[in-house]
């Protein structure tokens, strides 16, 4: 039988995925190298036979939400949460986007952002980032002037390129936007400021978090949202029926009992990072700085040493050859060479302290080949 014809705007487009290649070693999708406590698993195990499986979950999730927003200190009428903050940006694009309206992204940044609007039926627009991937004031400004979106995506710290945004940006982005403003707030917990203190009843700013990275718990898919009342309630509309399981809702309560574990867990990370960063300066690679659970970098085409955004840019196809030696030296990491703005780079996530080791051996490896 002949297959039935997609929407005509869907047909440029692929899936978003990231590779699950089978490999000792996978660096690729940001999740904590670390297991959440047994303490946690075991609360979690004894859970699974309270949950009433014959009925629905409860459908506002208010045990859930209610231990969200007493960690911010706000109300739970302030939180939304859904399958991963992937659905909670869905949920955000199905409700402020949608044909005849604009989403904005700043580029190179989190390729969700885009993905999502388009398939919500939006028009997106791309702002570019400055050279060393910082956000300016005037392009931030001309965007917003020229597009007037509906939504306007945020990510601090900004995947891929790692680095939190200056506060001031996002201050005065907020202050502008003529619509909803959404900072992808992933790896928070990593940065030293937050956009959280912009939220509230007068405001159109939203902040959105997820369990997958801090909270060791990517295998759940639980995201949430801060924002005012009135959006969550604008968020209802577009949220399909018991979205949220009841295992989903009771694992998301009682992992954030474990609070002093996941910052413990954080500090361990931002330890290996800085670990990382100081093995890979003394390598030929251009390095941008990061405050999230990830590295951007990018093989020079010299083979001379560059840090901070100075060194020298490899030839198109350099990125690619260190990817595919690196996985054929069993570790695997995201080859974002291709996309636009990052010709060459690819992006580490930082793993324990052996699978760093084995990455580091394998990228000196990889760029020694090279010479
Ligand atoms: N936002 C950003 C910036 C991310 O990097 C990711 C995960 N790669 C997500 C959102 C989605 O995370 P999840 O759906 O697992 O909560």
């Amino acid at each position: 039988m002949n297959r039935y014809p997609k929407r005509d705007d869907l047909r440029a487009m692929s899936g978003y995925h990231s590779p699950q290649v089978s490999v000792k070693v996978r660096l690729n999708t940001n999740e904590s190298p670390i297991e959440p406590p047994a303490e946690f698993v075991r609360e979690l195990a004894g859970a699974v036979s309270a949950v009433r499986w014959n009925r629905y979950p409860d459908r506002a999730a208010r045990e859930l939400r209610g231990a969200i927003a007493a960690m911010h200190k706000v109300s739970p009428d302030n939180v939304f949460v859904a399958n991963g903050s992937n659905e909670v940006l869905q949920s955000v694009l199905l409700a402020y986007s949608g044909a005849g309206r604009t989403v904005a992204t700043f580029e190179p940044t989190y390729q969700l952002h885009s993905h999502i609007a388009r398939i919500a039926g939006a028009t997106v627009v791309n702002g570019k980032r400055n050279a060393d991937f910082t956000l300016s004031e005037g392009e931030v400004q001309r965007v917003l002037a020229e597009h007037q979106p509906s939504v306007t995506f945020l990510c601090s710290p900004n995947n891929p390129t790692g680095m939190a945004e200056d506060p001031a940006i996002i201050a005065s982005t907020i202050k502008n936007a003529p619509g909803v403003v959404v900072v992808d707030e992933a790896y928070a917990q990593f940065s030293p400021h937050s956009a959280l203190q912009y939220v509230n009843e007068d405001s159109r700013v939203a902040v959105s978090r997820t369990f997958s990275k801090t909270w060791s718990m990517a295998a759940a898919r639980l995201g949430y949202l801060i924002a005012p009342t009135w959006m969550i309630e604008d968020l209802e509309i577009v949220t399909l029926p018991y979205h949220l399981d009841a295992l989903k809702q009771v694992a998301g309560t009682i992992a954030l009992k474990y609070l002093s574990a996941m910052e413990r867990g954080v500090a361990d990370v931002v330890a290996e990072r800085e670990r990382l960063l100081s093995a890979m300066r003394t390598m030929p690679l251009t390095l941008w700085p990061s405050q999230a659970n990830f590295i951007l970098f990018r093989p020079n085409g010299t083979g001379t040493a560059g840090t901070n955004g100075t060194g020298t840019a490899g030839t198109n196809g350099t990125g690619r050859a260190v990817w595919q030696s690196l996985l054929d030296g069993g570790v695997l990491v995201r080859d974002c060479s291709s996309w636009e703005g990052l010709t060459d780079c690819l992006r580490v996530t930082v793993g324990t302290p052996e699978e760093n080791d084995a990455f580091l051996a394998a990228l000196r490896n990889a760029l020694s080949a090279r010479d």
